[in-house]
């Protein structure tokens, strides 16, 4: 096979001598791909599109250790020019005689979105080595491109698989992946939860004219299925200064082959459809959400592991709080004040732990005032839920009590276990958890050891971690109501056989 490539050092290498020849000669063919690619690249911005990358690198040198392999890396990266405005990277370049992989991923100053990009980089590696375990040569590339708003991060990331095809690397999957995250609390963002109701028609139709400005006679027949409102592909969007960028996988709108498209709207055509403000749309209505709870509080020091583990998850949590033992612990002013500064939720969950069916309506009155009275003065905010000790309710209860109050779905029994594995591999056999209050103590140490298995893992898995009345409204489109029981039967969803799986 003749080609421009067949400079390429191979098993019956030339002598030395030649190689240099050969590697000068590929340093002009490099260089004049590199004029073409910038020409590319100026048409593009002229015509206002970011995209169709990949194209140019779909065939590319073959290499044969670790040294070519990195020359190999850094052809496929600098013609793919992606912007990137974070300041340092993560970059793991890993040569193996059949798989090779180079992740590189942003690192901001916020752990949340650094602990993200890590578990995504993993699954990603561990996702390719599983699927390419018999290929005889297979290389996986990923890498991105950054955008800050004064609110979010905006994060694509680029994976392309390569697998040795006539002794050429030839493209074998191409995706792009978005992710955004808040900011100041580092709860993962983006996709729809960045848009009002209501924007999908006119929106479709805004995204479907300038593919068709930008692509023209390369958008596939399938295009309008593609960016129509009956289907998710909206939600591969980041918000930049300058616009939204929507993405879409190759043989998607565009032509087989035609590699991944990207098409930016501008800020003056997007503003009206954006949330006015991003930064308080940390849940995206399509995307699986679980609400996990914690009674009994407050310990104090357990308390503030678990919102160290929260943030550094971008995840929140709902805590039903004994008025004693808010009393008690010294600093309960500031641990309050944190769950709440942190998008927590505080509720009620009566002041002595009685049974409250066998009280008199004025001694539940009481269990609820002196718990919401103590709460409000310590953290400036009353609490918006209640649970009654032991789920022991009935009607006299909730309506005397007159918050939501709030039951659970899962029941993970830690106080009885109290052991971490145990109520971790039991999460991780419940099969789907998406709409469900789970239930554990933060008074325990083990169930705070669990949790931080459990959380890291059910951000991994896809799922964002939410507060109860978030849970009510984004996934049950319900705002919870004062004298009402929210229970079982309400936090389940019908069709929810399947645990949602996160491949990236
Ligand atoms: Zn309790």
């Amino acid at each position: 096979m003749t080609n421009r490539y067949d400079h390429r050092r191979g098993k019956t290498d030339p002598p030395r001598k030649n190689d240099f020849r050969s590697n000068k000669k590929h340093r002009i063919l490099k260089r004049r791909r590199f004029a073409l690619s910038v020409l590319v690249l100026l048409i593009l911005i002229i015509t206002g599109a970011i995209g169709i990358y990949s194209i140019s690198t779909h065939i590319m040198d073959n290499y044969d250790d670790a040294e070519e392999f990195n020359e190999f890396v850094t052809d496929h990266r600098d013609a793919a020019e992606l912007p990137q405005c974070f300041s340092s990277n993560t970059d793991k370049i890993q040569y193996g005689d059949k798989l090779s992989t180079a992740v590189r991923l942003p690192k901001t100053r916020n752990a949340a979105v650094n602990n993200a990009m890590s578990a995504m980089s993993a699954s990603m590696i561990s996702g390719f080595e599983k699927k390419y375990a018999k290929s005889e040569k297979a290389a996986l590339m990923v890498d991105y491109e950054g955008y800050m708003t004064d609110d979010v991060y905006g994060i694509a990331v680029h994976k392309d698989i390569f697998e040795e095809k006539d002794d050429e690397m030839v493209i074998v999957d191409s995706q792009v992946f978005t992710r955004s995250f808040v900011k100041k609390s580092g709860r993962e963002t983006g996709g729809t939860a960045l848009l009002k109701d209501g924007y999908k028609d006119q929106l479709s139709q805004d995204i479907l004219d300038a593919l068709t400005d930008e692509y023209g006679d390369n958008l596939s027949s399938h295009a309008k299925e593609h960016v129509s409102d009956t289907s998710e592909n909206l939600n591969s969007f980041l918000l930049a200064d300058s616009g939204a960028i929507f993405y879409f996988d190759e043989g998607t709108v565009l032509k087989k082959g035609m590699g991944s498209a990207s098409v930016i709207l501008d800020m003056s055509v997007i503003e009206d459809f954006l949330q006015d403000d991003p930064a308080d749309a940390p849940v995206d209505k399509n995307k699986p959400m679980v609400a996990i709870t914690y009674d009994d509080g407050l310990n104090g020091p357990l308390e503030e592991e678990l919102l160290d583990c929260l943030e550094e998850n971008g995840a929140v949590a709902t805590f039903f709080l004994l008025g004693t033992n808010v009393a008690n612990v010294s600093d309960s002013e500031n641990i309050l004040k944190r769950m709440l500064k942190q998008g927590c939720e505080i509720g009620n969950h009566s002041y002595s732990h009685p049974q409250l069916t066998k009280l008199s309506p004025k001694a539940i009155r009481e269990q609820a005032d002196k718990t919401n009275d103590l709460i409000e003065k310590l953290s400036g905010e009353v609490p918006t839920l209640f649970r009654a000790p032991y789920g022991a309710k009935n009607d006299k209860v909730i309506k005397t009590y007159d918050m939501p109050e709030i039951g659970w779905s899962y029941d993970s029994l830690d106080w009885k276990y109290r052991d971490p594995k145990r109520e971790f591999n039991d999460i991780k056999s419940a099969g789907n958890l998406d709409g469900e209050v789970l239930l554990f103590h933060s008074i325990h140490e083990p169930s705070v050891e669990a949790s931080k298995l459990i959380i890291p893992y059910l951000r991994a898995r896809g799922y964002q971690l939410v507060t109860v009345s978030e849970l009510a409204e984004y996934r049950y489109g319900v705002t919870l109501e004062n004298g009402r029981s929210y229970g079982p039967d309400f936090f389940d969803l019908e069709d929810s056989e399947k645990t949602p799986e996160i491949s990236y």
